[in-house]
């Protein structure tokens, strides 16, 4: 792409007309490793490793990752304007993704404000570079794991991989414990003895500052229990960008970044084969693994390479190497489609009747997460003729619906926490809560902000307007006409 079609874009996204809707852009840099940051009022480029330069106000400059933190000082500063935003890691997490040949030319960084479910968004959103955005929780407890309470730091998605793969006493390949890595040990976490077994449960779009304070309020005593006997980060788990579903969930697993591990959003186009890759709808969850790069390792490949033994993988379309996992019956064609798997939304043990009545993606979710407790207690219960699981990793998904329905501060957000606590309790109490032998993992992909639903506005309307020629793929990722 030419700078001057990258230039013409970045005129009208960077224009007084947008800027309720369009808080930043992100470019590739003039160098391989090199990226840029724009907003209307300054700019700058950088590396993974820091800034090259910057004019006028560098729009990344507040990298503080424990900004809005506790939950009093999110709500004290909701939507906080550009430059009071901040955007942990930033360098590190917005040039990873230029790594990729199949990156945007410019990838929109949306205002906390920008409301578009006209295009298919949500009063509750992600996506974006900031904190609140890419802030999910993160707890370790049981067995093997340090039990320090509330920790005053962050980890970063890229870290899960490689803290887990210590747990499970992983054998470095070469320099590093996973094929690719980006992340780093949690040591904070790791106790002297290994654990027989590690549990994650990634609970997909929950905000870290509303569930620790749902936890502390006795309002979800099986995450407060975990939180209690373990270690948990007070500023979160920050997301590489963009803070998206699958990218993230794939970040988690493997510990490479999304511009390395192959999975760039929840949809994405390359150019060289003019292929729309679409990862994260259901219609393509159980494909989205084979576009997991060859490079990367998952969590279950290492334990294949280091000792083997059985691992799981439940609801998770990042599965690759797991000894069981939930789309092979979709790959195998046993199950034709998703809707037909799941119960009917009345009868969902654990489901608070009020929302899965009333908001159809709350009854779909709900479902989903039921049948992941059904197969979790079966697998760990042998009763597929398996052996207990090293490893096993367990998506939940109705944070998500609940916190894009309603948002992370309303009564449909908060009755998902609640009815994922039931079930992680009811997981728990069939694990005996690991009996000594189990370590646990707590996780979200990213976080999730509150939009405004009076803050509408569409950039690709605008470009239209102004002669751009472009294709948008996941609503920010544009790939302009040369
Ligand atoms: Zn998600």
């Amino acid at each position: 792409m030419s700078d001057a079609g990258v230039d013409a874009a970045l005129e009208v996204l960077l224009g007084d007309d947008l800027s309720h809707v369009v808080d930043l852009c992100l470019t590739r840099g003039d160098e391989p490793g090199h990226a840029q940051a724009h907003a209307a009022d300054g700019s700058c480029a950088f590396t993974r490793d820091g800034l090259l330069w910057a004019k006028g106000r560098n729009p990344l400059e507040r990298q503080d990752a424990g900004a809005f933190s506790p939950l009093d000082d999110e709500l004290a500063n909701m939507r906080p304007p550009a430059d009071r935003h901040s955007y942990p890691f930033a360098y590190d997490n917005a040039a990873q993704l230029f790594d990729d040949p199949r990156a945007p030319d410019v990838a929109v960084v949306h205002t906390p404000a920008h409301n578009w479910e006209e295009r298919g968004g949500h009063r509750g959103e992600h996506g974006s570079l900031n904190v609140v955005q890419s802030r999910a929780p993160l707890i370790v407890s049981g067995a093997g794991v340090q039990k320090r309470g509330r920790v005053n730091g962050a980890a970063r998605m890229v870290d899960v991989a490689p803290t887990i793969a210590t747990l499970l006493d992983a054998e470095p390949a070469g320099e590093s414990l996973l094929k690719w890595q980006d992340g780093n040990v949690l040591d904070d976490v790791i106790a002297v003895a290994r654990p027989k077994r590690v549990v994650a449960f990634l609970c997909d779009g929950t905000n870290a500052n509303v569930l620790y304070a749902m936890a502390a309020a006795g309002e979800l005593p099986a995450f407060a229990r975990l939180m209690d006997e373990g270690t948990w980060y007070g500023h979160g788990l920050i997301a590489s960008f963009p803070s998206a579903t699958l990218a993230n969930h794939t970040a988690a697993l493997t510990g490479a970044h999304p511009g390395h591990h192959g999975v760039l959003h929840n949809a994405y186009y390359d150019r060289a084969t003019a292929r729309q890759i679409i990862t994260n709808a259901p219609e393509t969850w159980h494909l989205a693994r084979e576009e997991l790069s060859p490079d990367v390792e998952t969590l279950h490949e290492v334990v294949a390479r280091s000792g083997g033994g059985f691992t799981a993988s439940v609801n998770e379309p990042t599965d690759r190497g797991s000894g069981y996992t939930t789309f092979d019956f979709f790959r195998r064609g046993e199950v034709g489609n998703l809707q037909s798997a799941l119960p009917s939304p009345d009868s969902i043990p654990g489901a608070t009747k009020e929302f899965a009545d009333r908001k159809r993606e709350y009854g779909w979710a709900s479902g989903a997460d039921h049948l992941a407790v059904q197969q979790v207690t079966q697998i760990w219960s042998g009763a597929n003729g398996n052996p207990k699981p090293r490893f096993l990793w367990v998506n939940l998904i109705l944070p998500d619906a609940g916190n894009h329905a309603g948002g992370p501060y309303s009564d449909i957000g908060h009755a998902a926490l609640r009815d994922t606590d039931v079930r992680l309790g009811t997981i728990l109490d069939a694990m005996d809560w690991g009996a000594g032998e189990t370590a646990f993992v707590v996780l979200a992909d990213h976080g999730m902000e509150e939009s405004d639903p009076d803050c509408k506005g569409d950039f690709d309307e605008a470009l239209t307007k102004a002669g751009v020629t472009f294709r948008d793929e996941a609503y920010g990722f544009l790939y302009l006409d040369d």
